[in-house]
C-alpha cells in the first residue's frame, strides 16, 4: 500500500490568528512583528504581494507601511499558542498517527484511510476553518519530504484549491511541477548546500530527484542521500509522534528599554524563573540547578560591555517556583555589576529529570515536599483558569516598565477572562 503522509500547514499563521477576532482585517495588508516590535515575522498575502520581505526591521518599513496602510501587530504568543493547540487537537481526530512539527504545522499519516485523500484533506480544511477560523493548506505524498513539497505547491498554485496529493498525480505531471521549483525549496536543503548543488548543475527539484544519491552522500552526507531517496518516494523519515520532554528549559528576553537598576533585573529574573518553573511542572519534571545570565547590548559598541552567567545548584531537584526564584536571585546578585546598561536577562534550568524518578535522600522532608506540591498545583490551576499571573510572587513586581515593548499587541481573546471578545451591543 502506498504511504500517504499529509502535511497540514496554517497559512500566514500569526496574521491568520489576528484575523480570527478581527474579521474586518480580511483582505487588508497585515503584519505581525517579533519581540520588542523588531522585525516582520508574519505577513498576509496582501503584504507579500507588495514585495515586503520576511525578517526586515520594522523601523525600515514604517514609510512603506504608511503608504499602503499596512496594519502591524506586536506578537501575541499567548493567543497563537492557544489557537495552535486547538488546530492540533482537531487534526488529531483525522489520523491515528500525528506528529506536531511546529506551532503551525503537523504531519498526519493517512495511509490506509479508504476515502479519496483529496476530499479527505478538503474536509480537514473546512473543519479547521469552521472550528478555529484558520486557513490551512494540505500536501499529501509518500514521504515527509515530498509532503512538504506538495504543501508548498498547494500554497503557490491556486489551481490545486489548497490541497495537493502527489499520489494522485502521474510521474510526468510531478516531474513538470518539480522542474519549475528551485532546489532551495526542498526541506533540509540549506542555503549553503543549495549553492554547492548549483555548482554541480543541480538547480531544480527535478535535478535533485534525478541526481545520484550515492554521489551526493560522498560529496555531502547521509542527509542529502536521504533527501534524494525521499524525493523518489522512498520514505526514510518516520512520523515522530512522541514529543520528548525538554531537557533544557530557557526563559530569556530582551528588555523594551535598557536598564542599569538591580531591582529591574530582579523582577525580570523572578518573572523568567516563574515561567520556567511553570514549564517544568507542565512536563512533570524537576530541575537540580538554575543558571542566570545578564548582558548589555553588544550592538552598542560605544557603551561599556558586560556579560556574565552563573549556575546555582539546588540542594535537591525541585519544581517549586519559590526555591527556583530564590536561587536565581542569589545568582543574579552575585554577577550583577552597577554602571552597565543591561539589555537582556535569562534563566536556564539544568539537570532536568522526570518527577517520578526523584531520588530519595536521607534528608528528605516528605511533609514539606507534599506541601510544596499542593501549593504549586493550586497556583497552576488558578493561573490557568483565571489568567496567567493572577497569582505571582511579589518579586515579579507590579511595575513592568522594563518589560518587552509590545505597542500593538491584540487582546488575549481565548486565555484571559478580562480580554474575552465581546459582541457589540
Ligand atoms: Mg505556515
Amino acid at each position: 500500500m502506498t504511504r500517504a503522509i499529509a502535511l497540514v500547514d496554517c497559512n500566514n499563521f500569526f496574521v491568520s490568528c489576528e484575523r480570527v477576532f478581527r474579521p474586518d482585517l480580511e483582505g487588508k495588508p497585515v503584519v505581525v512583528l517579533s519581540n520588542n516590535d523588531g522585525c516582520v515575522v508574519s505577513r498576509s498575502q496582501e503584504v507579500k504581494n507588495l514585495g515586503m520581505k520576511m525578517a526586515v526591521p520594522w523601523y525600515q518599513m514604517r514609510d512603506m507601511a504608511r503608504r499602503h496602510g499596512i496594519i502591524a501587530f506586536s506578537s501575541n504568543y499567548t493567543l497563537y499558542a492557544d489557537l495552535s493547540n486547538r488546530v492540533m487537537s482537531l487534526l488529531a481526530q483525522f489520523s491515528p498517527d500525528q506528529e506536531v512539527y511546529s506551532i503551525d504545522e503537523s504531519f498526519l499519516d493517512l495511509t490506509g484511510i479508504p476515502d479519496n485523500h483529496t476530499q479527505y484533506a478538503q474536509r480537514i480544511r473546512e473543519t479547521i476553518r469552521r472550528c478555529v477560523g484558520i486557513p490551512v493548506c494540505v500536501g499529501i505524498a509518500s514521504s515527509k519530504t515530498l509532503a512538504k513539497l506538495a504543501n508548498h505547491i498547494a500554497k503557490k498554485n491556486p489551481r490545486f484549491g489548497s490541497v495537493c496529493d502527489f499520489n494522485a498525480l502521474s510521474e510526468k505531471e510531478l516531474n513538470e511541477l518539480f522542474a519549475a521549483i528551485d532546489v532551495r525549496e526542498v526541506w533540509g536543503v540549506g542555503r549553503r548546500s543549495a549553492d554547492s548543488l548549483n555548482g554541480m548543475g543541480i538547480h531544480s527539484v527535478l535535478d535533485l530527484k534525478r541526481a545520484s544519491a550515492k554521489r551526493l552522500r560522498e560529496k555531502f552526507s547521509v542527509v542529502q542521500e536521504r533527501i534524494v531517496n525521499e524525493l523518489n518516494g522512498v520514505a526514510c523519515l518516520e512520523l515522530d509522534d512522541v514529543v520528548p520532554d525538554k531537557q533544557q528549559i530557557i526563559c530569556s528576553r530582551s528588555f523594551g528599554a535598557l536598564t542599569s537598576l538591580l531591582p529591574d533585573l530582579e523582577q525580570a529574573v523572578v518573572a523568567y524563573a516563574t515561567r520556567a518553573a511553570e514549564k517544568l511542572r507542565q512536563q512533570h519534571s524537576l530541575a537540580d540547578g538554575i543558571q542566570v545570565y545578564i548582558r548589555t547590548n553588544p550592538h552598542k559598541g560605544r557603551d561599556p560591555q558586560y556579560q556574565q552567567s552563573v549556575l546555582m545548584p539546588l540542594p535537591e531537584p525541585t519544581d517549586d517556583t519559590r526555591l527556583l526564584c530564590h536561587a536565581a536571585l542569589h545568582g543574579l546578585r552575585r554577577i550583577y555589576r552597577a554602571g552597565y546598561a543591561y539589555q537582556k536577562a535569562g534563566v536556564m534550568l539544568s539537570g532536568i529529570i522526570p518527577a517520578s524518578t526523584r531520588p530519595r535522600t536521607l534528608f528528605d522532608n516528605a511533609v514539606a515536599q507534599e506541601k510544596s506540591h499542593t501549593l504549586m498545583r493550586t497556583l497552576d490551576r488558578i493561573n490557568r483558569s483565571m489568567g496567567s499571573g493572577t497569582i505571582k510572587l511579589l518579586g515579579e513586581g507590579t511595575d513592568t516598565s522594563w518589560a518587552m515593548r509590545r505597542d500593538h499587541r491584540s487582546k488575549r481573546y481565548t486565555t484571559e477572562w478580562s480580554e474575552l471578545a465581546l459582541c457589540p451591543a
